[in-house]
């Protein structure tokens, strides 16, 4: 057993004077159990806790660390920044540059604007919807998340053709009643939201591959059905691609399912570490964006140098070679869980889209739902975890969450996480015969 006597009382101390110790919900372990691990540093694919554990990292910090911890390039272009200016707020050439790269990188993009969270991007961009479209109503998908703006925080309210409720105190019912939630993957459900409602729907909000209920991928027909909806309809269709832009391939989802959106939101790898978001999309929508248009967004540290440097570094790096590389990696993976889970017969599947993937505990074969998903045994997963975060795997520390491969995890961490996973699904496979034996033995 690793020993966390340190992290702790880190934890200790930093429930003190931090709402939950933590500064982002899902990093408290509720849904694992357990104390927080507190990492001290990262190098490559291994990241080392305050107590000297060492794990290899399946998480990335949430996707954007997509060459690892303290790449050299990366770290070595944060570093010029630091000599030169961190911010000067006001305009530097790294931000057309940039620009020009995501233009040219991501399908539907003409004019982008840097801000510097994935919430801020998605705010922005619906913000922006509204403005453009002039109609208030926006359209999500239950079990997609878009970061923690009011518009977003939303629960369906009773039947799918009703407006949303707050899904979190201080929101208020005013703003929950402007967004409507659908069901992911269900067109059908669309399609009774766009009869009802169709003159009010400023946008369509989604993640093309969605990775908050783990990984849940679109199914192809119902992306471009929804893509002729919205045009249909004047609606404007957003891709979040806060998760899958620059992760799931060059262009991200809208490249691989070849549907082009009217915005895209961005985020994570765009940064290369540092806090980066961005919007974009075509040029009519985003010259609706002030200082050109009418639609008002602004940021004290948005294009800054120095995260500006670290992107373009990351971006920089992304060739094809860089994709079949992280492909390879995380095929290799998925196969090695896929042969151990047949093999041990454990009730469990696994989905993956390039580098993201996870470990659903469920009788199903596929999930294709937000419902599907919400079956999972998440008892299990929190087991599981524990294992494997024992065993010196760093997985997310919730079922609905997905692992991010990184490039620098190489043929010896693949072993470890293949054989780590083979040992944390056995003993969960040992504790179901036990289970099992002691009922027997009870109802003798
Ligand atoms: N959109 C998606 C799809 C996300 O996954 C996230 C965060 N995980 C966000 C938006 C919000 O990004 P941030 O945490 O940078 O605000």
């Amino acid at each position: 057993m690793n020993k966390i006597l340190n992290s702790v009382s880190a934890y200790k101390e930093a429930k003190k004077v931090i709402p939950g110790g933590v500064n982002s919900p899902v990093r408290a372990f509720k849904s694992v159990g357990g104390t927080p691990i507190f990492f001290d540093r990262g190098k490559g694919s291994k990241i080392t806790d305050i107590d000297n554990n060492v794990y290899i990292d399946c998480v990335s910090s949430w996707g954007p660390l997509i060459f690892g911890h303290c790449d050299s390039n990366v770290s070595s272009e944060i570093s010029k920044a630091i000599k030169t200016g961190t911010t000067f707020g006001a305009p530097t050439l790294i931000e057309t540059k940039i620009a020009n790269k995501i233009v040219d990188m991501v399908p539907s993009i003409d004019k982008v604007r840097m801000v510097n969270s994935g919430t801020e991007a998605t705010m922005s961009a619906i913000r922006l919807a509204r403005g453009f479209t002039k109609r208030s109503l926006i359209v999500k998908f239950e079990g997609n998340y878009h970061g923690h703006g009011d518009s977003f925080l939303i629960k369906a309210g009773s039947g799918a053709m009703t407006l949303g409720k707050p899904d979190s105190l201080g929101i208020t019912e005013n703003i929950a009643k402007d967004t409507i939630l659908a069901a992911f993957n269900d067109i059908n459900s669309i399609k009774k939201i766009f009869e009802k409602h169709h003159k009010n729907i400023a946008a369509v909000i989604i993640e093309p591959i969605a990775g908050n209920m783990g990984l849940v991928k679109s199914c192809s027909k119902f992306l471009t059905e929804l893509r002729e909806i919205c045009s249909k309809n004047n609606s404007l269709l957003i891709f979040d691609e806060v998760m899958t832009g620059f992760r799931v391939s060059k262009g991200g989802a809208q490249e691989l399912y070849n549907v082009i959106p009217d915005l895209t939101t961005l985020g994570k790898v765009i940064g290369g570490g540092l806090p980066v978001g961005a919007y974009g999309g075509k040029k009519e929508i985003m010259d609706y964006v002030a200082p050109q248009g009418p639609v008002y967004q602004a940021g004290t540290l948005s294009g800054n140098p120095l995260a500006m440097r670290a992107g373009l570094a990351t971006l920089n790096l992304l060739n094809n070679q860089a994709f079949e590389k992280l492909e390879k990696i995380s095929s290799k993976i998925e196969k090695g869980f896929l042969n151990s889970i047949k093999k041990l017969g454990i009730d469990a599947t696994v989905c993956r889209v390039g580098s993201m993937m996870t470990i659903f505990f469920t009788k199903q074969n596929e999930i294709k739902s937000y419902h599907d998903a919400k079956d999972c045994n998440t008892d299990v997963y929190s087991r599981y975890f524990n294992y494997m975060l024992n065993f010196g795997i760093y997985i997310p520390p919730s079922q609905y969450e997905c692992m991010f491969f990184s490039l620098a995890i190489n043929q010896e961490d693949i072993d470890k996480i293949i054989n780590s996973n083979f040992k944390a699904l056995q003993k969960i496979k040992d504790e179901e015969y036990i289970n099992w034996y002691n009922t027997r033995k009870i109802s003798q």
